[in-house]
């Protein structure tokens, strides 16, 4: 019999009401109340994994240290919960289906017609509980993406009901986050949207035990009785989720609204003792009081979405509240950078990120931005893609090689400071084959990142096919740009910086996806501070 309980989270009405941030709120709760607790973000798209995708179509790809790639939402349980996740925590319809397919073609089905029922369903609740059964956790949330009623969500929503059978009201419940929307002409919120997609849920044999409704306005008591009898759930179990003006507000609105309690209850555990948010409110005081104000231009080339980006804007809110300073976040579009108009586009900011990025367009703007950095000694980060841009702009315009580049833009590039390495040259495939997650890199102890980092060995997580070339590295050195972190089993250098800058530091990591509420990152913090101390110049 299993102990750990599970907590599915379905969506209805409409995308985006932020389910990612109820699991994580939720989970942040139920671990404030001393529970082990895993997200896990069910996908119920074809593809095998996010990191083919265009960061418009689904915002960033986030990596986990066992080099998943995967949802935004990952991000998010990581950042409230301070706990890694894995592949184990994203999990698409592609490769559902994918393992499946495979199990077929090794006869493991016996000469059975492989089915959606039972075939896939299986792989979905197997997914769902490995987890639990590693032990590790007393709590599992499983959100569901997409809106219940899509096509593509069936078979989730088919495994949950079986799931929720076979392992009893005790052990399992779902959670339904709706839309309550405000229709100003009536004057009024409307309850039946929410009515509908109950009903929606309740025709695939799936009973919400708890509704969390999105809402403009506070939810009235008549309107809470009314969803409660319409929808088949306790009053107590209508919860109100109000737009919030920080994604980091919404645990303790849920603590208000009674979320957690409701939950342990369904579940029959103990609420001994009482959610300890003392750390988690520390940060939002210091969120929400800064002294100071800083503006840090991001130069990238998907900015009009917001979501491309998430964790260098979350890691800007830690790093921020770190300093008692709000971070004023400028985006602005490579693309549009040129050295007629970069002075009138960065002279007003107090330190530039260049982001991270795959293909040529907008690069020249980025390799402009390094420029007019380094020159005019603007804090500088470069994270990736924004680290090469570093290596191509100081090999350029201060060791004098015109046509330097990274093989990825130029394959014919003379100078290629930039290149691919040895083992990727033959890989074809797109999917999963770049570097990926967590790897070793020690730093210099003699340099600035060694003095913002506690420690000199480092593991930080990456997602890129191309490298430093170290054909390259003494030239560079010997005209001040510094290799400053080292892989040491591969020797690549993973981090540059010029020391007579005040500062600047490239990486080849993502120092991003280990920014979290409890443990801001120290290269963020350094930076934020570094963009203070130049505004007060
Ligand atoms: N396109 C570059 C590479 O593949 C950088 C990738 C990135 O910025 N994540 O090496």
């Amino acid at each position: 019999m299993s102990t750990t309980k599970y907590i599915f989270v379905t969506g209805g009405v409409s995308s985006s009401l932020g389910k990612g941030i109820i699991a994580a709120s939720l989970a942040k709760l139920l671990q404030a109340r001393g529970y082990k607790v895993t997200i896990q973000k069910l996908d119920p798209y074809i593809n095998v994994d996010p990191g083919t995708l265009n960061p418009y179509e689904h915002g960033e790809c986030y990596v986990t240290d066992d080099g998943a790639e995967t949802d935004l939402d990952l991000g998010h349980y990581e950042r409230f919960l301070n706990v890694p996740t894995s592949q184990a925590n994203n999990v698409t319809t592609g490769r559902i289906y994918q393992s499946v397919i495979e199990k077929e073609r090794r006869g493991e089905f016996l000469g059975k017609t492989v089915q959606v029922i039972p075939h896939i369903t299986n792989e979905i609740k197997e997914r769902v509980q490995i987890l639990g059964k590693s032990g590790e956790f007393d709590i599992v949330i499983t959100e569901i993406g997409g809106t219940v009623g899509d096509i593509e969500s069936l078979p989730y929503i088919e495994a949950v009901r079986q799931l929720k059978w076979e392992l009893g009201d005790d052990n399992a419940l779902v959670i339904h986050l709706t839309l309550v929307p405000y229709l100003k002409a009536a004057g009024e919120l409307k309850t039946k949207p929410t009515q509908h997609s109950v009903k929606t849920l309740m025709e695939s044999g799936i009973r919400a035990d708890i509704l969390v409704c999105r809402t403009e306005h506070h939810l009235s008591d008549d309107l809470r009785r009314k969803l409660a009898l319409f929808c088949n759930v306790q009053k107590e179990a209508v919860i109100e989720s109000i737009d919030a003006s920080t994604i980091y507000d919404v645990p303790n609105l849920m603590l208000e609204e009674g979320l957690d309690t409701i939950v342990l209850s369904k579940l029959s555990l103990s609420k001994v003792s009482s959610p300890n948010l003392e750390r988690w409110n520390q940060f939002l005081t210091r969120h929400k009081n800064p002294k100071h104000s800083v503006n840090i231009g991001l130069i990238g080339k998907y900015v009009e979405l917001q979501d491309s980006y998430k964790s260098i804007l979350e890691s800007f809110i830690h790093a921020g509240a770190t300093n008692e300073v709000k971070v004023n976040v400028i985006s602005i579009h490579s693309e549009f950078i040129n050295k007629e108009n970069i002075t009138e586009k960065l002279s007003n900011l107090d330190a530039v990120l260049v982001a991270p990025g795959f293909g040529e367009r907008g690069i020249e703007g980025k390799v402009e931005t390094v420029r007019y950095a380094r020159e005019n000694k603007l804090p500088f980060l470069g994270i990736c893609l924004g680290m090469q841009m570093a290596v191509i702009e100081y090999s350029r315009n201060v060791l004098g090689l015109e046509k330097a580049n990274s093989i990825e833009m130029n394959p014919e590039t003379p100078f290629p400071v930039i290149d691919l390495m040895e083992d990727q040259k033959s890989i074809t495939n797109k999917g999963g084959t770049m570097r990926l997650g967590a790897w070793k890199c020690e730093l210099v102890k003699d340099s600035l990142v060694g003095s913002i980092y506690s420690s000199s060995n480092i593991e930080e997580r990456h997602r890129h096919r191309y490298e430093y070339n170290n054909s390259f590295r003494k030239q560079l050195e010997e005209a001040g740009m510094k290799s400053s972190g080292i892989n040491q089993e591969t020797n690549l250098v993973e981090v540059v910086e010029i020391p007579s800058h005040p500062w600047f530091v490239g990486v080849q990591y993502h120092p991003e996806y280990k920014s979290t509420v409890a443990n801001p990152h120290p290269l963020f913090v350094a930076f934020v501070k570094a963009a203070l101390d130049h505004s007060k110049k």
